[in-house]
Formats: structure tokens, C-alpha cells, sequence
């Protein structure tokens, strides 16, 4: 399958998700698209990427999907949000480039995270790749704004070790505003994995005058510590580095002016985490 003209076999490494990509499936058949969705055996990355700190436990490979039915107003990979932009890749290519790296990710602690865009919104290819990860004894994550996790049966959440669960807002109108969804199936996601006992790091994305509301905070907090699984929270500070893709997009972007936030105010979302219990970073 590799071979057909519109499927990539190129290496899938990138040198960072902040690269823009675009257009990268426009040759692919409307028909090959729907095969893939409902099969999974092709999927649509931005990139992969290589020695990643951030997205999980040790040194980590990072998958990058394409498409995304959130507008987060402080997204930084908006070229995500469109499955086209993505490359066509199949699940095979996918997992063998995945299995260049298995010695080493074992040696570093570390493992495989699918993130994106949101990985569930090509959930066949999503499972599979964490499949054959794991019959490869890698470690793997999935970072998810967890809208779609109903998609998943209980026997693939076994796949996935670790849940990097976006929280963006706990009062519903706000969330919306904010992501231009509702909260409730993010929650009844989170839920689902607590019943299961499935390890969660909360991620929480912390933007000046837009998410730094402390009693909005507190309500996240509440709900995560009640959960009981929730190892620990990531208090992301709102960067810059994807303004330029909403300018090249031609996008609107709200938060032109806004600045990171202080390490000061980064600290005080972190307390209002630990105030109840939570590790938080
Ligand atoms: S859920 Fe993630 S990828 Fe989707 S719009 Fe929000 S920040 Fe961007």
C-alpha cells in the first residue's frame, strides 16, 4: 500500500511540531480517507517527532496527528485542525519507523505519545498504532482533549499507559468560549478512566486574563483530586510560537497581545492544584 503515489513513505520525522504543514493529503480520494477512518490502516501525521521531554514519562517519540474539531483560542498548532494538512501514512510505515526507536526509548524510560491535533479523531489508526506499540513493549501515552473518548472500547483503553487529558476550563460557557465545545464529554471521559483505574496527568494551559481565573481553577482541581487517578498536573504557560500559523492561515487570532504568564502567576495555579492534593508542575 505504501507504494501508491498519494501515500507517503517518506520519514516521518519532523524537526518540531511547529513547522506549518499544509495540504499534505489534498491527493488522497475522498474514498481512501473514509477507508482509512473507519479502518485505521492509514493515518494522517503532521510529523513525528524525536527526544521529547514533555509529553510523558523519560525521552519520548511523539506522533502528530491531523484534525481537530476544537478551535482552542490559544491553540498553537491551528494547522492541525484540518486531517488534510496531515501526511497520508500507513499504519505500517507508522510502526515501523516507531520501531526504529524501541531500544532506546526502553534504555531512556521513556515511550510513545500520540498527541495532535486530537488523536481520536482518527481513533482505528490511533489504537492500532498503540497496539503495536505495546507489542513492541513500548510505553505509550495519548494526550487528548478527550471529547471522543466514548470511541474507545474498555479492552483499547488497556493500550494506552498514561492519559495526557486536557483540562481547559471547568465553568461550561467558558469552556465553550474558549474551545468552542462542551466540557461534558471531556468529563465523562476523565470519569470513565477513573472507574478503570487508568493512570491520568491532567494538562492545563495556562493563559493570562483568559485562563487564570483562580475559582475556575479550583473547580478543575476539585474535580482531578476527586478522581483519585490522577497522577499528577501540568500547568502549561501560553507561549507565542504559533502565531505565525494563524497569521500564515489567515485565521483569527485573539490572543495577538498576550503575554505568557509570569512565574509568579504560574506558581499560584500550581498551589491552587496542590491545595488539594495534587502534585502539580
Ligand atoms: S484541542 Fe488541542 S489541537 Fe485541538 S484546538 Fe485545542 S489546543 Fe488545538
Amino acid at each position: 500500500m505504501s507504494s501508491a503515489p498519494h501515500l507517503s513513505s517518506a520519514p516521518l520525522e519532523g524537526r518540531s511540531p511547529f513547522e506549518l504543514r499544509r495540504d499534505q493529503s489534498r491527493n488522497v480520494p475522498e474514498s481512501l480517507v473514509k477507508k482509512a477512518l473507519e479502518t485505521g490502516e492509514i493515518g494522517f501525521l503532521h510529523s513525528f517527532t524525536t527526544g521529547s521531554t514533555v509529553d510523558g514519562p523519560g525521552v519520548r517519540v511523539v506522533g502528530w496527528t491531523a484534525g481537530c474539531q476544537w478551535r482552542c483560542q490559544y491553540c498553537h498548532n491551528p494547522d492541525t485542525w484540518n486531517m488534510m494538512n496531515g501526511m497520508p501514512v500507513t499504519l505500517e510505515h507508522a510502526v515501523e519507523a516507531l520501531g526504529k526507536y524501541r531500544h532506546g526509548l526502553k534504555i531512556m524510560s521513556g515511550g510513545f505519545t500520540l498527541s495532535g491535533g486530537e488523536p481520536l479523531m482518527q481513533d482505528r489508526f490511533a489504537t492500532r498504532l498503540f497496539k503495536a506499540a505495546k507489542a513492541m513493549g513500548i510505553h505509550t501515552c495519548m494526550e487528548t482533549n478527550g471529547f471522543l473518548g466514548a470511541r474507545l472500547s474498555d479492552e483499547e483503553l488497556e493500550t494506552i499507559d498514561l492519559v495526557l487529558l486536557g483540562l481547559k476550563a471547568w465553568d461550561s460557557e467558558k469552556h465553550q468560549r474558549l474551545t468552542g465545545k462542551d466540557i461534558g464529554p471531556t468529563l465523562d471521559f476523565a470519569r470513565r478512566l477513573a472507574a478503570r483505574n487508568r493512570p491520568i496527568w491532567v494538562r492545563f494551559v495556562l493563559v493570562p486574563g483568559l485562563t487564570d481565573e483562580t475559582e475556575d481553577i479550583a473547580q478543575i482541581a476539585k474535580f482531578a483530586a476527586g478522581m483519585g487517578n490522577v497522577e499528577r498536573v501540568e500547568v502549561l504557560p501560553f507561549h507565542q510560537m504559533g502565531r505565525y500559523k494563524w497569521k500564515e492561515l489567515g485565521l483569527d487570532y485573539k490572543l495577538e497581545k498576550t503575554e505568557p504568564p509570569s512565574q509568579a502567576l504560574a506558581e499560584r495555579a500550581c498551589d491552587v492544584f496542590r491545595a488539594e492534593g495534587l502534585k502539580a508542575f
